[in-house]
C-alpha cells in the first residue's frame, strides 16, 4: 500500500487551528452560522465513493467553522466551561496520534504511568488522603455516576448485600440526602444506577444555595439503614461552597460524597482552601478538569479514599486481557469504560505547563475577576443576586422579562458569551470565569457590553 500523505490532512489541520485559535480575540464568541445554512453546508447524502483526506478536511474546516462557539475564547462566560491551555490542547492531539487504547496497562504503558502521575499530583494539590484512587472519566456527571455506583456498593457491602450479585432488588434502601441546590447530574446518576430519584432525600438550602447542616441532622435522624450524603463545592449557580467541615462532624458511617466539579479547586489554593476546609475527610469526590483546569473536552476525575472498593466496584476480569500483573495501574479498574481514550495526557501537560503555584494562580484569578465583574455592573446599575465568593457572578438587569431580553441581545451581539438561570424565583444571567486567558480588559469589555444590551 501506498504510504498516506499526513501532511495533507494534518497540515490542514494545523493551519486552521493556529488560525482559529490566533483569531479568538477578535472573532465574534456566538457562532455566525444559521441552522438552516449549516445543514446545507454539512448535509447531504454520503457519497459512494472516498475523497482525497486533505479535501475532507478542508471541507468539514470550510462547512463546520461558521458554526463553531468560541468557548475557548477568554470572553466565554457561559455554563462553566474552560478554554484549553497550549500544552494541553497539544497534549490532546497527540493523544489521538498515538491513540492509545488506555484501558489495560499492557496497551499504553505511558499512558498509564502519566495517569498515575498526574493522579498522585491531583491528591496532593486538592489535599485529599495520600491513598486515594483516581478515575478518568469524561466529565463530572460521569464522576457522580462512578461515586455513587463505588457508594452504593459499598454501603451495602457492610450491611451484607452483594450489589454484584444481586443488584438492587431486594436490598436494603439506600437513602441519597442531598442539597436542594445539588447539581442535576446527582439525580441523572441515581437513575442510570437504578437507585431511582425516589431514594433522593433533600435537604434544605440556605440562600446561597449551600446546605444547612441542621436539616441534614434532621434528616439524617429522621430514617434508618445505609445512607450517601452528596455535599457539594461549587453551586453552578452562585459558586457556593457546602459548609463541608460541618456536614463531615454529622454523616457518622454515611458515606459522604462531595460534587466538587469546578469548587473542588479552591483547594488548589492557599488562599480559597478555606472555604473547602475538611473537604479531605470525603469518601469520595467528582471534579471536571475541562472546567477550571483548561484541559480539552472531555475530561473529569473521580477520586474516592477507598481504592479496594473503587477498584472492586469499577473492575472487570476475561481471561483474554492481559491484566497488570505487579503493581502497574489498568485504568479499565477505575472508571466505567472498558476501551476508551488516554485522556491522562492532557491532564497531565495542563498541570506541568501551569504547576502548582500556576493552577493556583489561575483559580485565584478567574475569582477576583469574577469580583470584578460584580463591582463593575453594579456600578453600572446592575443587581447582582449572590455572594461573589467564587467565580459565579448571577446578575439580573430590572425585571425577568427585561434581563431575559437583554441576555439574547448580549449573545447575539457576539462581545462576550454567557447563560440564564432562575435563581430564587427569579430570572438571572450567569457569568462563569473559567478561562485561563480571560484578563479584566475582556471583563471591561463585556459588562459594556451587558450594560448596553440593558440600556
Ligand atoms: C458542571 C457540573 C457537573 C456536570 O459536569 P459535566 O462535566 O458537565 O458532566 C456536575 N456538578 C456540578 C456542580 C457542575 O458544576
Amino acid at each position: 500500500m501506498e504510504r498516506p500523505d499526513w501532511n495533507g490532512p494534518l497540515g490542514v489541520a494545523f493551519d486552521h487551528a493556529t488560525a482559529y485559535l490566533g483569531g479568538l480575540p477578535e472573532r465574534p464568541v456566538r457562532p455566525p452560522a444559521s441552522l438552516e445554512n449549516m445543514r446545507a453546508a454539512l448535509g447531504g447524502p454520503l457519497q459512494a465513493g472516498s475523497l482525497p483526506p486533505e479535501k475532507v478536511v478542508a471541507d468539514l474546516v470550510a462547512a463546520a467553522a461558521p458554526g463553531v462557539m468560541a468557548s475557548s475564547s477568554g470572553r466565554f462566560f457561559g455554563f462553566v466551561i474552560g478554554g484549553a491551555t497550549p500544552a494541553a490542547l497539544a497534549a490532546d492531539w497527540l493523544t489521538s496520534t498515538w491513540d492509545q487504547n488506555a484501558g489495560l496497562y499492557v496497551l499504553g504503558p505511558a499512558a498509564s504511568v502519566v495517569e498515575e502521575t498526574a493522579a498522585g499530583w491531583l491528591v496532593e494539590l486538592l489535599g485529599l488522603p495520600a491513598r486515594a484512587s483516581v478515575g478518568y472519566v469524561t466529565g463530572g456527571q460521569m464522576a457522580n455516576f462512578t461515586a455513587l455506583a463505588i457508594a452504593v456498593r459499598e454501603v451495602l457491602r457492610r450491611k451484607g448485600w452483594d450489589v454484584d450479585a444481586d443488584g438492587l432488588w431486594g436490598a436494603p434502601r439506600v437513602r441519597v440526602i442531598a442539597g436542594e441546590g445539588r447539581h442535576g447530574t446527582i439525580d441523572r446518576a441515581l437513575r442510570h444506577l437504578g437507585m431511582g430519584t425516589n431514594s433522593l432525600v433533600t435537604v434544605e438550602m440556605d440562600g446561597q444555595g449551600r446546605l444547612v447542616p441542621a436539616a441534614l441532622a434532621s434528616a439524617l435522624a429522621s430514617g434508618e439503614g445505609p445512607a450517601i450524603v452528596c455535599a457539594q463545592a461549587g453551586n453552578v449557580n452562585t459558586g457556593a461552597i457546602d459548609p463541608l467541615a460541618a456536614i463531615a462532624d454529622l454523616v457518622g458511617d454515611a458515606w459522604l460524597h462531595v460534587d466538587g466539579a469546578f469548587g473542588l479547586w479552591a483547594a488548589a489554593s492557599p488562599r480559597l482552601r478555606p472555604l473547602v476546609a475538611g473537604i479531605e475527610r470525603a469518601d469520595s469526590w467528582a471534579t471536571d478538569a475541562h472546567k477550571w483546569l483548561n484541559v480539552p473536552y472531555d475530561s473529569g476525575l473521580v477520586i474516592c479514599a477507598h481504592p479496594e472498593a473503587h477498584r472492586a466496584a469499577m473492575g472487570v476480569r476475561a481471561s483474554y486481557l492481559q491484566h497488570a500483573a505487579s503493581g502497574e495501574r489498568d485504568a479499565l479498574d477505575y472508571n466505567p469504560e472498558h476501551s476508551r481514550r488516554a485522556r491522562g495526557f492532557p491532564v497531565y501537560a495542563a498541570m506541568r505547563q501551569l504547576g502548582t503555584d500556576g493552577i493556583a494562580d489561575l483559580v485565584e484569578r478567574s475569582c477576583a475577576l469574577a469580583r470584578h465583574f460584580a463591582d463593575r455592573l453594579t456600578a453600572g446599575g446592575a443587581l447582582v443576586l449572590n455572594e461573589v465568593v467564587l467565580n459565579q457572578v448571577l446578575v439580573r438587569l430590572g425585571d425577568d422579562h427585561t434581563t431575559q431580553r437583554a441576555l439574547r441581545r448580549i449573545q447575539e451581539e457576539g462581545t462576550a458569551w454567557m447563560s440564564g438561570t432562575t435563581w430564587n424565583g427569579a430570572a438571572a444571567i450567569r457569568i462563569s470565569v473559567s478561562n485561563w486567558s480571560t484578563d479584566e480588559d475582556d471583563v471591561d469589555r463585556t459588562v459594556a457590553a451587558i450594560l448596553a444590551a440593558a440600556a
